[in-house]
């Protein structure tokens, strides 16, 4: 598909970035050039109403998600919710304790973020090792939400992420070995 191609075209990779023999794929090009970036959330968008007639909210996780949910959210006509990284959200919070490759992360939801039985799309740019996303997913499933899908730009097939997510749905528009 031309809308994919062009897409594909603006993502590029570093080697040993931000760590000794992990590939970066870096997707800077993709937010600069507006008509790879109108492709990417045309894509998206299509994928959404395809799948999911009904939805309430995109959720988006700290930071690249950030970019790509809002846009997402305002062309779907529903609202967005960002999963943020510890001590960034003011008020009642619910947060998560998940590994990351060297270490620990949290990330937090305000309680008051979605009702009980809303129907929630999660947006990321990537899906590597999977931790990031699933963090999310306990988060949303404790508010009581209805997670739709997992929706990335990027799945890094090799590293077994979707996995995490067991029974979740999962959704890649790009994916790399
Ligand atoms: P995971 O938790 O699946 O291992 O890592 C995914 C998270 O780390 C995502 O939020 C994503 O933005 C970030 N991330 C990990 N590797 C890459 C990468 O190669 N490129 C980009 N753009 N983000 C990455």
């Amino acid at each position: 598909e031309e809308r994919l191609r062009r897409v594909r075209d603006r993502v590029r990779s570093f080697p040993d970035f931000p760590e000794p023999g992990v590939l970066f794929r870096d997707i800077s090009p993709l937010l600069k050039d507006p008509v790879a970036f109108g492709a990417l959330i045309d894509l998206l968008e299509d994928h959404v109403r395809a799948s999911f007639p009904q939805i309430d909210f995109i959720a988006g996780l700290d930071s690249r998600g950030f970019l790509i949910g809002p846009p997402l959210a305002q062309r779907l006509g529903i609202g967005f919710v960002p999963v943020r990284k510890k001590g960034k959200l003011p008020g009642p919070t619910e947060s998560v304790t998940y590994n990351l490759e060297y270490g620990k992360a949290e990330l937090e939801i305000q309680s008051d973020a979605v009702e009980p039985g809303q129907k929630v799309v999660i947006v990321d740019d990537l899906l590597a090792t999977g931790g990031t996303m699933r963090a999310a997913c306990e988060l949303l499933r404790r508010l009581e939400a209805e997670i739709l899908e997992c929706l990335v730009v990027i799945e890094l097939k090799a590293l077994k992420g979707s996995e995490k997510l067991s029974s979740i749905p999962f959704h890649a528009l790009l994916q790399y070995d």
